[in-house]
């Protein structure tokens, strides 16, 4: 059995929402009948950051249909009912087992073949498993990962079973920081254990860090740093304990473990071009080494005009939406998606930009924290104020803003950050309009 569609986009999370919307939008927009989108989820394209964030409170939490795409860039709610409307296929609860690009198929797992002519692969990220780091015990019935709804549902059970008890979180990167945020708010005691020197260690310096974690401590939860989680006792189906490297034993009701993710690539291993950090490879826009082919999101490694055209790869929901929106107007044959015909040169118009919400706090990040010669760090980092302010900025070559971070900026504090970025404005240029905005700091001579 078989069918056949002009447009496939394969995966169902944020990337595939944001793809059908403008396929649907655009002046040559798609057809009612003409576009399939194929997820192994259960439920329509959501947006996936509130499955750490509100999803996981104790009181009023988000629930669907509120989150599906496109909320989260404050555009239209696409429930099941809007793909029905627009006559777009959704196929869900189906994994796709294998492609053939040569043919122009898939496979699903439930035994059919699907066809396309342009196939957008929006397939995202898996969470890393403990036994690949050796660890066994990820199936315990009080170990909790985080990437689906399947997952958030299982945490939020688990979670009201433990009220009162404590939580080890293995990893200290963004599901570890979110998720001991939501423990806290369930009364859960947390200890976050992690290799690093301190949290969030790609991005954080040891002083932003330093003040997140004085923040945690502060609500109760514990840092054990520079070791890992070696084994789990197991018992009746319930971790007991999570044992570390030195021999240390930490008793527990409930594991989150959040130790990174990888872009799910492995279907088109072989039939398309990658990135030596596990991308697909596409041009500018967002176009795969095979031409039928796209790729967006987290699986898209692509370059950025920014940054010189060097291929990046992100794994946050911004580039979803901006990367799925560039495929879907590239493959309709916008001229303003082209960038002008340097845009296989120069790379996507692209400004990377990060965010995470815990506690009552807020940061941004825009722009490139590897680049920086020297790191200058503003503001009160005190952990007194109520709403703290401070941040960090990047300086690159000639004194050029590379990167900036900010915790608790105003709009138009995130907006100077970006835009200072954007342009490659000196420090001196972005502390001026930051100290016009209300946001003091000072540049060593
Ligand atoms: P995904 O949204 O992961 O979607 C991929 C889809 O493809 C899924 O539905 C998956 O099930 C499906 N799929 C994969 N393989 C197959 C197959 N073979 N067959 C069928 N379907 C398949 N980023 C931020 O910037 N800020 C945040 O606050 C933030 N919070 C986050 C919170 C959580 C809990 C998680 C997990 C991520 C968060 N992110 C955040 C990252 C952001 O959500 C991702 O970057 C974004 O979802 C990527 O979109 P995507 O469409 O590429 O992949
Ligand atoms: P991250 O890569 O952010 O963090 C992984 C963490 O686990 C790091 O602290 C890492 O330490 C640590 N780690 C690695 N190996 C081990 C180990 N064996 N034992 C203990 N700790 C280990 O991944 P997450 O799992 O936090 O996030 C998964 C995905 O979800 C990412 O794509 C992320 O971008 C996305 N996400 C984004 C959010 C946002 O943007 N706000 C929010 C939630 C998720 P080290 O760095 O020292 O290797």
């Amino acid at each position: 059995m078989g069918r056949a569609f002009a447009y496939v986009i394969l995966g169902g999370g944020v990337a595939a929402g944001y793809a059908a919307l403008e396929l649907v939008r655009h002046r040559n927009g798609v057809s009612p009948g003409e576009l399939c989108i194929i997820s192994d989820e259960a439920v329509a394209p959501y947006e996936r950051p509130a499955l750490s964030k509100g999803y996981l409170l104790p009181r009023g939490a988000a629930r669907l249909p509120a989150f599906h795409t496109c909320v989260g860039a404050n555009d239209e709610l696409l429930t099941e009912q809007w793909y029905k409307e627009h006559g777009i296929e959704l196929v869900l609860a189906t994994r796709v087992i294998s492609a053939d690009l040569r043919r122009k198929t898939l496979l699903t797992d439930t035994g059919e073949t699907i066809s396309y002519k342009t196939l957008i692969v929006a397939t995202g990220a898996r969470a890393l498993k403990l036994e690949e780091f050796g660890v066994g015990g990820s199936h315990a019935a009080n170990v909790c990962y985080l990437r689906n709804l399947e997952d958030a549902d299982k945490m939020v059970g688990v979670m009201r079973s433990c009220h009162g008890g404590s939580a080890v979180v293995i990893g200290g990167g963004y599901i570890g920081m979110e998720c001991a945020a939501a423990l806290v708010a369930h009364e859960i005691k947390v200890t976050m254990v992690f290799p690093g020197k301190h949290c969030m260690d790609r991005l954080f310096t040891p002083k932003i860090a330093e003040f997140y974690e004085k923040y945690y401590t502060a609500k109760g939860v514990a840092f054990i740093k520079g070791t890992a989680v070696t084994s789990l006792e197991v018992s009746d189906g319930k971790v007991t304990e999570a044992i570390l490297r030195d021999g240390r034993r930490l008793p527990c009701d409930m594991v989150v473990v959040g130790i990174g993710a990888r872009a799910n690539t492995g279907l088109f291993d072989g039939q398309l071009a990658t990135e030596k950090r596990g991308g697909i490879k596409v041009d500018a826009r967002m176009r795969a080494s095979d031409a039928a082919v796209y790729a967006v999101g987290d699986v898209a490694a692509f370059p950025v005009a920014l940054f010189g055209g060097d291929l990046r790869r992100f794994e946050h929901v911004d580039c979803a939406r901006r990367t799925a929106r560039r495929a879907a107007s590239a493959i309709l044959q916008d001229p303003a998606a082209s960038n002008g015909d340097n845009a296989k040169e120069e790379g996507f118009d692209y400004l990377p930009f990060f965010y995470s919400r815990v506690f009552a706090l807020s940061w941004q990040f825009y722009g490139d924290n590897a680049a920086g010669d020297a790191v200058i760090h503003f503001g009160d980092f005190s952990p007194g104020p109520a709403a703290p302010r401070f941040g960090a900025c990047w300086v690159g070559a000639g004194g050029r803003v590379g990167g900036v971070f900010l915790e608790g900026g105003t709009r138009e504090q995130s907006e100077s950050a970006a835009s200072a970025v954007r342009r490659g404005a000196t420090v001196a240029e972005l502390a001026g309009e930051l100290e016009r905005r209300g946001l003091t700091f000072a540049v060593d001579p």
